[in-house]
C-alpha cells in the first residue's frame, strides 16, 4: 500500500513575543469561565465588570476585554510574554501552536 505523505509541520517553539495576544480577543466558553473566575477569586458580576468585553452578545461564549491594545490578561516579565492566568487559560490559547504559517508568529521574529 502507498504511504501517505508525512504531513509538514511548521510548529515552532513559541518565542513569547506576545503578538498573538494583541491580534486576537480570547473567546471564553462557560466552562472556561468557571474555571478562571474561580483562579482570580472574582464573582461572576466582578468578572464581568472588570474582564468581560459587553460589545460581544451574540453567544454564551464570552471575550476577554482588551486594555491598552492587548488581552487583558497579557503582561510582560523581562520582556517576555506572560499570561496572568497561563494554569487556567482558555481553550482557545491553549489550542494554539505556534508556527511558521501564522503571521503572528513571524511578525514577533521581527521584533
Ligand atoms: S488569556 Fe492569556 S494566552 Fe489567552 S489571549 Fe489572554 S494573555 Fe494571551
Ligand atoms: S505570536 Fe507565536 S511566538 Fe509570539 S507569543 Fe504568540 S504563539 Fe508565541
Amino acid at each position: 500500500m502507498k504511504s501517505a505523505k508525512p504531513k509538514e509541520t511548521t510548529a515552532i517553539e513559541c518565542r513569547r513575543c506576545g503578538v498573538c495576544c494583541t491580534r486576537h480577543q480570547a473567546f471564553v466558553t462557560p466552562e472556561d469561565a468557571d474555571r478562571i473566575i474561580a483562579y482570580v477569586g472574582m464573582t461572576p458580576a466582578e468578572w464581568d465588570e472588570k474582564y468581560d468585553d459587553p460589545r460581544w452578545k451574540y453567544s454564551e461564549w464570552r471575550l476577554i476585554r482588551h486594555i491598552n491594545g492587548a488581552c487583558a490578561f497579557l503582561t510582560f516579565n523581562e520582556g517576555l510574554a506572560t499570561c496572568r492566568i497561563h494554569a487556567v487559560k482558555p481553550a482557545c490559547c491553549a489550542k494554539w501552536q505556534a508556527g511558521l504559517d501564522k503571521t503572528e508568529c513571524k511578525e514577533g521574529m521581527l521584533t
